[in-house]
């Protein structure tokens, strides 16, 4: 099997890392559904940049019943769903000091709930035909960072990489793998966060500097991780975390 007749679901790919994982999907061959939460028009304009095989789908993936009619559409329109990408995650800064419960069940219900959803809803269908590629986002974030605020974001990302092992466990006698991509930082409207300028050309240099290649990340470095898990050629590996983040190395600095 190839990427032709392949059908791609990228969660959160309005814009950011999604949106270069649906392009990169797309240009290896495969049909591409693009999901959005609220950016309707960013979504459909990018699908149609990506062709007739492409559609864009709103769904919130914190709601499983959005979920599942989402994927109903998609297989509908482009067949049914061989390959999907957990992408859509948001993150609200936090510390011991400012912990908000509230906050944290906002980011619980995208990044967690919003992964067992779309996992639910293709994965019967997956194992039916004995063949699917499940690529979850997750941050390096999960492992160790010294990144200030980021404390209650890494525990849900966290619990994803603990989902990758245990869906990859249930799912990997049946075709299916599942697999983390665990990225650095990378420049996407999350990463800016509302900085201005100055803060943000401050916040690169200093992220740069704890990479050992010397930069930051772009979309693309993630797609191009992202495109080779979902592939045919990809299925002896599984439960496994992929960090694409520049060989990051931070460290403690409270002096
Ligand atoms: P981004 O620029 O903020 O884009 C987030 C995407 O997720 C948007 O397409 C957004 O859709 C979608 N989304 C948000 N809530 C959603 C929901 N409830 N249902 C469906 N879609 C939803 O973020 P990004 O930087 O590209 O991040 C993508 C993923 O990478 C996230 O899981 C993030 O945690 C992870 N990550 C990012 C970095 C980084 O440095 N950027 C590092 C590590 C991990 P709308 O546009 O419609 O709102």
């Amino acid at each position: 099997m190839g990427w032709d007749g392949q059908v791609a679901l990228v969660t959160g790919a309005s814009r950011g890392i999604g949106a270069a994982v649906a392009r990169r999907l797309a240009s290896l061959g495969a049909s591409v559904a693009v999901n959005y939460a609220v950016r309707r028009a960013e979504a459909e304009a990018l699908a149609g940049e990506l062709g007739h095989a492409a559609m864009a789908v709103g769904a919130d993936v914190g709601d499983a019943e959005a979920v599942a009619d989402m994927v109903a559409a998609v297989t509908a329109r482009l067949g049914p769903v061989s390959v999907l990408v957990n992408n859509a995650g948001i993150a609200v800064p936090g510390t011991l000091e400012t912990y908000d419960p509230a906050a944290m069940a906002r980011m619980r219900r995208v990044n967690v709930d919003g992964v067992i959803h779309c996992v639910r809803a293709v994965a019967p269908g997956m194992a039916a035909r004995g063949y699917g590629r499940i690529v979850n986002v997750a941050s390096n974030a999960a492992i160790g960072t010294a990144l200030a605020g980021t404390t209650f974001y890494a525990a849900t990302k966290a619990e994803v990489l603990a989902l990758t092992r245990r869906f990859a466990f249930e799912l990997g006698a049946k075709g299916v793998t599942v697999n983390a991509v665990a990225p650095g930082w990378i420049v996407t409207d999350m990463a800016r966060g509302g900085m201005d300028a100055a803060a943000f050309a401050e916040r690169v240099a200093g992220m740069a500097g704890r990479t050992m290649v010397g930069r930051v990340g772009a979309p693309d470095d993630i797609a191009n991780a992202v495109g080779f898990l979902a592939g045919p050629e990809a299925g002896f590996v599984t439960g496994q975390t992929l960090v694409v983040d520049g060989g990051r190395l931070d460290y403690i600095g409270h002096g």
